[in-house]
């Protein structure tokens, strides 16, 4: 049996830094990555064949919990038949009306078209280019911590791996085409309407995400949302909301959804999906108005295209997760989160640690510092470095949390009680190493 170090020190020489997405190289925290072989409901199992209970859900998708066998039942019977065709199936239609229907709260559609790709990169990279072919426009307004992927006019004070190893953006990508991108501090109504107000007839779309979950979770003010949408709308720009993180996991019809049903009556022009949409497997999505979407090719002249989307496999997992997700899922999940994030600031609480557990929905993080996390400011004024030893004395208890203090917690339908015992057992050690670090 080959040991994490092992593991880890062979991938370094063949693949850079020994990881292919950068937040899995344990840069903030220091140590060597767990090498996963396997998984299985809450718990994942390293190279060593050591179990630990899982707070990553591989950063989301697994709402139902690791290779659930109905997922994964779906996923064997799909391959069987084929693993990509390069054209339609009846699948993708069917994935389609399910989504549309899931979006579809009291009378109000959240989207009439769907479109199937592979990445929350190119739902998003994709969307950005329908608002700029739908209104003829260049710029657009993000929002600092948010992360959109790693398209080169979204990677400005981006949120995830970016905000995690300290960097301002990337190399790479053409000065003409960061300065299209204008980044705004988010929850700041001023800087969106004074943002307008500088470039006139020039701003094609806001894009943010439903509920910041990249930098911590920074979650809109009441109404931000709705301001927005209006903003954008009084300007001619369009709003394209961003699920790909929050979609089908803080509710059955995302943040939108939890919004709507607290009475909002906003909706956005285009919304991106990904991560349990595909249940674990390749897949997000573009959505929204027919209008909008009907500018993509073939109908319209926005290109976008792949070999792979609509991939069957990642389909079948799609249908298959979204059909479980139903009202008991999300009510677990909740009741899971409320479990661990009340555990979690008790621990740190008994110690003396100044900390601040931000919530969005089922999602939640932890900040060290005083008072509130309202944006991407707020959440790199903190004592990031206590939590390296919080995060070695989890780990060190058989509890996997995210390597970064700027990302999600993530539950899953699958942590029943034993699991949370194992990590509300764990916390009160870890808050200990976080207070004397
Ligand atoms: N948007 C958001 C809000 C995300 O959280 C992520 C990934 N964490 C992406 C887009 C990019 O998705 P992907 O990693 O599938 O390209």
């Amino acid at each position: 049996m080959t040991t994490n170090d092992e593991a880890a020190a062979r991938a370094r020489a063949v693949i850079p830094g020994g990881v292919n997405s950068p937040v899995r190289a344990f840069g903030s925290v220091g140590g060597t990555p767990v090498s996963i072989v396997s998984a299985q409901g809450a718990r994942v199992r390293d190279v060593g064949g050591r179990e630990y209970i899982d707070l990553v859900a591989s950063w989301g998708p697994a709402l139902l919990g690791h290779a659930h066998p109905d997922v994964v039942a779906a996923v064997q019977t799909a391959a069987a038949r084929g693993l990509s065709f390069g054209a339609s199936t009846p699948a993708e239609t069917e994935l389609a009306e399910h989504v549309i229907a899931r979006l579809s709260v009291g009378d109000a559609r959240g989207i009439e078209r769907l479109r199937l790709v592979s990445t929350g990169t190119e739902a998003t990279m994709t969307a950005i280019r329908l608002a700029r072919g739908a209104t003829g426009r260049d710029v657009i307004i993000k929002f600092a911590g948010h992360y959109h992927g790693h398209s080169d006019g979204l990677l400005a004070e981006s949120g995830s791996g970016v905000a995690t190893l300290g960097l301002p953006g990337s190399a790479g990508v053409p000065a003409d085409i960061a300065a299209l991108t204008l980044v705004l501090p988010y929850n700041d109504r001023d800087a969106v309407l004074a943002a307008f107000e500088a470039h006139p007839g020039r701003i094609a779309a806001i894009i943010t995400e439903a509920a910041g979950a990249n930098a911590g979770i920074l979650a809109p003010k009441p109404g931000f949302n709705r301001f927005l949408s209006e903003t954008a709308h009084a300007h001619g720009a369009l709003l394209i909301v961003d699920e790909v993180l929050t979609g089908f996991r803080v509710g059955p019809a995302g943040w939108w959804g939890l919004e709507r049903a607290a009475g909002e009556t906003w909706t956005p022009d285009l919304l991106t999906f990904g991560k349990v949409i595909g249940g674990g497997m390749p897949l997000a999505a573009i959505g929204g108005r027919a209008e909008v979407m009907d500018l993509l090719a073939p109908l319209g002249p926005v290109y976008q295209a792949g070999t792979l989307s609509g991939n069957p496999l990642a389909v079948a997992a799609g249908i298959a997760t979204l059909s479980l997700a139903d009202a008991e899922v999300y009510q677990r999940v909740d009741a899971a989160a409320s479990v661990v994030s009340s555990a979690l600031s008790q621990a740190l609480a008994a110690e003396g640690v100044a900390h601040v557990v931000s919530h969005a929905g089922n999602l939640f993080s932890l900040a060290f510092r005083e008072g509130t996390v309202a944006d991407y400011d707020d959440a790199r004024d903190q004592e990031s470095w206590r939590y390296p030893a919080f995060f070695h004395a989890m780990l060190d208890a058989g509890v996997s949390l995210p390597p970064s203090v700027f990302e999600a917690w993530f539950l899953t339908a699958a942590h029943d009680d034993a699991a949370l015992e194992r990590i509300t057992a764990a916390l009160p050690a870890a808050a200990r190493a976080a207070a004397a670090a």
